[in-house]
């Protein structure tokens, strides 16, 4: 199916849907100029961002750690939402239900006007202590180091889900209630690659649900889709909407 084609086989299985989730990542900011992981802009120094997102590194060099999301958020800070991010407020008012689940942490969603956002990986904008767990808003630019909790002095960690650490329970209970009563599903921008949400499609899909799935590339996820259009998000994403 060519690219027309696909979208308008969503644009009709849209207009009969009364529940819809989405499921975004990297990609969907990448249009917005915040690099991916995995793309070629995604190395800070030499580091991978596996190399510095976990707690590992953290109790190894938080500083080194905090270097790293003080340049982050001075990055993101620039930025602003692009026609993708806007166009799911917009679907957001057409549907009686509509969940938003992202896996960015760098807020563009809330910043374009989305309510109501699951955010399964945190935001680069809070800070957790690593004593008290106490957290709070953050928006320091530079973050001065080392920086302390208020109510302990405890060293605060960003409020972000790191590589080989679980998802808020909480947080997965809302993913699947949205995966398994959503009529159609679209993943938009995300490898499919990190785990959990990687099989959020095959669950629902399972449950019943149109998967659809706009990304750049294919990914390995693809085949299990039920419609895939490659394509930039913030080209893709607005002709959806009615
Ligand atoms: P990823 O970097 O692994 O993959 C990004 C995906 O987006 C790729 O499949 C790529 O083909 C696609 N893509 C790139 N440009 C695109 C565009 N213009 N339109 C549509 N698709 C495009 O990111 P991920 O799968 O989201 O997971 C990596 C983890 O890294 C996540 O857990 C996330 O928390 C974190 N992360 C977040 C941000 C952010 O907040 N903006 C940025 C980088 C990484
Ligand atoms: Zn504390």
């Amino acid at each position: 199916m060519d690219n027309q084609a696909a979208i308008k086989k969503v644009r009709t299985k849209l207009k009969s849907a009364k529940s819809i989730a989405v499921l975004t990542g990297a990609g969907i900011s990448a249009d917005s100029g915040v690099p991916t992981f995995r793309g070629a802009e995604g190395l800070w120094k030499q580091y991978r961002a596996e190399e510095l997102a976990s707690p590992d590194a953290f109790a190894r060099d938080p500083k080194l750690v905090w270097e790293w999301y003080s340049w982050r958020r001075e990055l993101i800070a620039t930025k602003v939402p692009n026609p993708a991010h806007e166009a799911l407020v917009t679907m957001a008012r057409q549907f009686p239900s509509f969940v938003l689940i992202t896996q960015n942490v760098d807020g563009l969603h809330r910043k374009a006007g989305s309510e109501d956002i699951v955010e399964m990986h945190g935001n680069i904008w809070k800070v957790r202590c690593t004593k008290c767990s106490t957290m709070t808003d953050n928006h320091d630019l530079p973050i001065a180091y080392p920086p302390e909790c208020t109510a302990c002095g405890g060293m605060l960690r960003p409020h972000i889900v790191w590589f080989g650490e679980s998802l808020d329970p909480q947080v997965m209970d809302q993913c699947m209630q949205a995966l398994q009563s959503c009529d159609v599903l679209l993943v938009i921008g995300t490898s499919g690659v990190v785990h959990p949400a990687a099989s959020f499609a095959m669950m629902a899909k399972g449950a019943g649900a149109y998967t659809v799935e706009i990304n750049l590339d294919p990914t390995p996820s693809s085949g299990t889709m039920d419609t895939v259009i490659n394509g930039k998000a913030k080209d893709v994403v607005p002709l959806l909407v009615s």
